[in-house]
């Protein structure tokens, strides 16, 4: 286990100095060094954050995407195990406009629990943006935490005209979503390209809506979390063309490519290029992918779990690194309250992330090794840098 005993010291806090040590004498100098102690402590071991993950999904809240319930809400137990392995921030991904909202009301609520996200449009949902913005249906969407909302084609069929009305009154909902909720929407994303939801979202329109949100909220200062997944070099070539086309008086784009496992080109032009990127346990299912993203440096990487998704599994290159091991219910048994389920990812899994990368960095960079408690603090610094987290 990462750090256990450093980790079970950090949940005291300075207010629960022990009453034994309270009572030296003098009182107030043994306190400072406690309260600096602990600062140290909590510095070298509750360093994860997981950058990308989903949690606004009903399956964090016992329903499944049909809408059924299948065991009671558990959402307290996995912010719970997240903590327990020192995962300091989680940053929800908004997906849709509703998933957005949904995502801040949640920021809102575990606010002191280390919920962040960001807010965007997913390109599987893009068409949304044709159609005309309903507030109450949003409403009603975000409201409730077992919600499902899954991307719909566009099938409604709007003048031009009309769409391009839509679209604005969406993009500057969005735009004020961001405006509003600074103190917790700490990127613009996920936005970008996938062609493996073309059924749910034709590449022009993927392509016209990744453009438009870049457009639209570059000027909001804020860092971007991108998708690419399927598409070739479009994504790169787009992206690349867009920043080609920015006034060079305006701040560099500050970007991390998220769940990435492109190719060796796409990574190599997204480094020249100043971009970031985040890796999940996807990375890690075959070796040569495993091989690529071990030649990031270590101030261009972070990590995420993409939960519920990209769970590690045991026919997983990877998988021969992980170390930690959490108390598990199998698949399609009745859930065990306080255990992780089978195959459905979560934010304490972002330990296994680390152990896996540690392992194969290792393996593949053997002149360099280094050690968990290194990348950890490093990829820790240079996630917090990106999106502006407390120091
Ligand atoms: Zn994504």
């Amino acid at each position: 286990m990462l750090e256990q005993q450093n980790h079970s010291m950090v949940v005291a806090e300075a207010g629960d100095t022990p009453t034994a040590f309270r009572n030296c004498v003098p009182q107030l100098f043994l306190e400072d060094i406690y309260r600096t102690t602990i600062r140290i402590i909590k510095m070298r071991s509750a360093c994860l954050i997981d950058v990308a993950l989903n949690l606004t999904d009903c399956v964090f809240h016992g329903v499944d995407w049909k809408g059924k319930r299948l065991h009671d809400d558990d959402f307290e137990h996995v912010l719970s195990r997240a903590a327990s392995v020192g995962v300091e921030t989680m940053i929800i991904t908004g997906t849709s406009l509703a998933q957005s909202v949904k995502a801040v009301r949640l920021c809102r609520k575990y606010k002191e629990r280390g919920l962040r996200c960001t807010v965007g449009v997913h390109p599987a949902h893009a068409s949304e943006f044709s159609r005309p913005l309903v507030l109450s249906d949003v409403e009603s969407f975000a409201e409730d935490e077992s919600s499902v909302i899954t991307p719909k084609n566009n099938d409604a069929s709007f003048s031009p005209e009309e769409e391009d009305a839509n679209s604005t009154c969406r993009l500057e909902y969005l735009e004020k979503l961001i405006r509003d909720n600074k103190d917790v929407v700490v990127a613009v994303g996920e936005i970008g390209i996938d062609y493996a939801e073309l059924s749910y979202c034709p590449r022009e329109t993927q392509e016209t809506y990744f453009i438009k949100q870049l457009d639209a909220f570059s000027r909001l200062g804020l860092p971007f979390l991108l998708h690419s997944r399927e598409c070739g070099d479009h994504f790169t070539r787009l992206l690349g063309e867009w920043m080609e086309k920015q006034p060079t008086d305006q701040p560099p784009f500050c970007g991390v490519v998220h769940s990435f496992n492109g190719s060796p080109e796409e990574q190599r032009f997204l480094l020249e290029k100043g971009l970031f990127l985040s890796i999940n346990g996807s990375a890690f299912r075959e070796r040569r992918l495993a091989e690529q993203v071990c030649q990031i440096p270590l101030d261009r990487l972070m990590f995420e779990t993409d939960a519920p998704w990209c769970d590690i599994r045991n026919k997983d290159y990877g998988f021969q690194y992980v170390k930690t091991q959490f108390p598990t219910t199998k698949k399609k048994k009745p859930l065990v309250m306080g255990t992780c389920l089978e195959r459905r990812n979560e934010p304490c899994h972002m330990v296994q992330v680390v152990e896996v990368f540690t392992g194969c960095y290792n393996e593949f960079n053997k002149d360099k090794p280094i050690t968990q408690e290194a990348v950890m603090e490093r990829v820790y610094h240079t996630t917090n840098s990106f999106f502006h987290l407390s120091p």
